[in-house]
């Protein structure tokens, strides 16, 4: 029994200074080696840790084929024993990575993403506490089955509701619509409440299975999902549409993330509705949390008359996840109905 941590860099491995003429300031340069010797207490977690460094990038140049590479290579480490997962990445895209896993993931062990706020050259690094923290949430047997989790800053989150809440706070990790489902205190593993889990919402590869099998769902391979173009569009103040009308020839599917509860202005309404005639077009809200609605306000450009124009509703889906939904789901050949299906049930 093991617990197998994966690095991908980030802020958390940041601990040296680009001598490339690139403006000095702090690269990844910290392999798992470096970040386990920094955690005093990881020795008592009675499990070994058994370290793959993987991609050193900054998160934001995190593609899905490496997310999905990673979840092989997990897949297989916990095929092999490992009680649990860690992966250590930047923070800027880790509410989506996780959610990419969470949707993915077919195993009871625990996939745990932590990262770091503060780099290791500063006073108070925060990446060794949460790479504690993450250790230990992974070999919790309370976290079996809870799928892909966010442990930082001594909480711990569900992949389906975490958000990136702030640029520089340590305690930017929050679940706005639900809070944290757990806490790490006294390095005790407390999950206090465990969600309906969504995923993993394809199932996991039949043929083959074993070892070797990764996650990838049977209908998706890796090129098309290459090739699924997913476009977010956030609409603001006297948006003119120019940058929706040309989408629906470049993509094959559209998340817009209206005002509000839904809604868009009114001259924009045929425009979506028209897309939506074409490629499918999920709704979502620019508002950080809450839930689009349904059926409250009857205008043009509202949600109901959104809707009515078939664009679909994606109820509490934040637009970062809808588009890694749609864009799995495109990848997979779903229609207009299995994605409302999708995210009637999700969102
Ligand atoms: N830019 C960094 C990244 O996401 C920030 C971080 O790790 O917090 O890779």
């Amino acid at each position: 029994m093991t617990v197998a941590l994966f690095t991908l860099g980030g802020t958390i491995a940041m601990g040296g200074v680009a001598r490339d003429g690139s403006g000095g300031g702090v690269v990844t340069r910290l392999t798992g080696a470096d970040l386990t010797a920094a955690v005093p207490g990881l020795a008592d977690l009675g499990l070994p840790v058994e370290i793959q460094d993987t991609q050193a990038v900054p998160s934001a140049g995190l593609t899905f084929g490496q997310v999905l590479d990673l979840l092989d290579d997990a897949s297989r480490a916990v095929a092999a024993g490992a009680t649990g997962v860690v992966v250590t990445q930047g923070t800027d895209t880790l509410e989506e990575t996780a959610f990419l896993a969470d949707l993915l993931w077919p195993h009871q062990a625990p996939f745990v993403l932590t990262g770091a706020m503060r780099n290791p050259t500063l006073a108070g690094p925060d990446g060794p506490a949460n790479l504690l923290a993450a250790a230990r949430v992974a070999a919790a047997p309370e976290a079996r089955g809870l799928g892909a989790l966010v442990a930082f800053n001594d909480e711990v989150h569900a992949a389906r509701w975490v958000r990136k809440t702030h640029s520089t706070s340590t305690a930017t990790f929050a679940s706005p619509d639900l809070g944290p489902i757990g806490h790490v205190i006294e390095g005790r593993v407390r999950v206090l409440t465990a969600p309906r889990r969504p995923g993993p919402v394809f199932p996991p590869r039949q043929s083959g299975s074993g070892p070797q099998a990764g996650p990838a769902p049977a209908g998706f391979d890796r090129e098309r999902l290459a090739a699924t173009r997913v476009a977010l569009h956030t609409l603001s103040l006297d948006d003119d549409g120019t940058a929706l009308e040309a989408l629906g020839a470049t993509h094959q599917g559209l998340v817009v993330a209206g005002f509000g509860v839904g809604h868009a202005p009114a001259a924009l309404a045929p425009v979506l509705g028209d897309l939506a005639g074409r490629i499918p077009v999920v709704l979502t809200s620019r508002c950080g949390s809450g839930s689009v609605l349904r059926a409250t306000y009857g205008a043009v450009g509202s949600e109901a008359d959104l809707q009515r124009r078939g664009l679909i509703n994606a109820g509490l889906l934040d637009p970062y996840k809808a588009r890694i939904l749609l864009r799995l789901l495109l990848a997979a050949g779903a229609g207009r109905e299995a994605i409302a299906e999708a995210c009637a049930r999700l969102g």
